[in-house]
């Protein structure tokens, strides 16, 4: 079968290109490996999306999977591998080794969390090392963990933890905090966290679970150890881009280069929406604006096949 348009993600900018265009009454099919995508990883409320002064990710991103479902629009719980061209036809390859045609693809399969990389992080994923306060931050209660980057995520993750855990260290790489001042106030007042600046991670060590975290102070060169059950890294996010290699342009930041004014990359028929892209700005509004975008520029597109 023939689709007009497959959509790769289920965060805000895939959901949102597939409600508008199922508008356009597109034949579409949506892949996602699942309805959560970054949001779920938000470990305070979201209180910066119109419409809803407070809301937790979770709950906002069911309201727009919900929204979706109503809509004329194919799922497919599913990891796309692969997406190839041949003429002005596309194929998506996914992991559970299926292919699917369509006359156009928007890509939203947005980022993933950065990880450390240093020695034992791997190895400890899932047996204290994590990605996600808002998964697993009840997991360490009463227990002493660290939140590795003190940006506003790092500092948003350690207010939520302190609702669980007997103390959150927030270590930063850098001399400087980078998070807001409103958010460095709220986790001070808590009186559970502390922070260390200069610290540059060298190991996270363990039996079968993290039992200690090894670091150097870049100040003094000195190497000093936390003794601590739960590591939860907050350095940033990368794209999510393996599959889409060769189609694509990036900048320097593995972002996919498009056009802003239609969301097209430099491939005829393929798009790329919301954080994946190279978009100054990175939030839920926006993501959702660029799905909407895409899917507008798709249906133009596909009228002038
Ligand atoms: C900790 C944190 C806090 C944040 N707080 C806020 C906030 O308060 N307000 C705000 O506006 N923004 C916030 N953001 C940013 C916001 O979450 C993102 O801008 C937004 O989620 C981007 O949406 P997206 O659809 O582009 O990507 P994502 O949300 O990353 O969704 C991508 C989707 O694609 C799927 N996917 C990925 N790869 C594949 C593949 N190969 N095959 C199939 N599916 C795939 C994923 O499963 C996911 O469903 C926060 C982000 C983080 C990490």
């Amino acid at each position: 079968m023939m689709y007009d348009l497959i959509i790769v993600g289920g965060g805000p900018a895939g959901i949102t290109a597939g409600i508008y265009a199922a508008r356009q009454k597109l034949k579409i099919l949506l892949i996602t490996k699942a309805f959560t995508g970054q949001i779920a990883r938000k470990a305070v409320a979201i209180e910066n999306y119109p419409g809803f002064k407070s809301i937790s990710g979770l709950d906002l991103i069911r309201k727009f999977e919900n929204h979706l479902k109503k809509q004329k629009v194919e799922i497919k719980l599913d990891t796309v591998r692969k997406v190839k061209k041949a003429g002005i036809d596309f194929t998506v390859l996914t992991a559970s080794r299926k292919q699917y045609q369509a006359k156009s693809v928007i890509i939203a399969s947005g980022a993933d969390p950065r990880p450390l990389e240093v020695l034992g992080e791997k190895k400890y994923i899932g047996k204290g090392v994590s990605y996600c306060v808002a998964c697993d931050g009840p997991l360490y209660s009463g227990k002493e963990v660290i939140v590795i980057g003190g940006g506003n995520s790092g500092f948003e993750a350690a207010r939520s933890l302190v609702n669980y855990v007997k103390k959150v260290y927030i270590l930063e790489s850098s001399s400087k905090i980078r998070a807001d001042e409103i958010n460095q106030k709220k986790a001070q007042k808590t009186g559970k966290v502390e922070v260390v600046t200069s610290a540059r991670i060298k190991q996270i060590k363990g039996k079968d679970f993290v039992e200690s975290v090894v670091y150097e102070d870049k100040q003094t060169k000195k190497t000093k150890v936390l003794n601590v059950r739960g590591v939860f890294v907050e350095i940033g996010s990368q794209p999510a881009t393996a599959f889409i290699k060769g189609l694509v342009d990036f900048n320097k930041k593995d972002e996919i280069v498009v056009n802003h004014q239609t969301g097209e990359t430099k491939t005829k028929g393929l798009f790329a929406a919301g954080d994946v892209g190279n978009l100054s700005f990175k939030q839920i509004v926006i993501a959702a604006g660029e799905g909407a975008k895409s899917a507008l520029a798709v249906s133009n597109y596909l009228q002038n096949l």
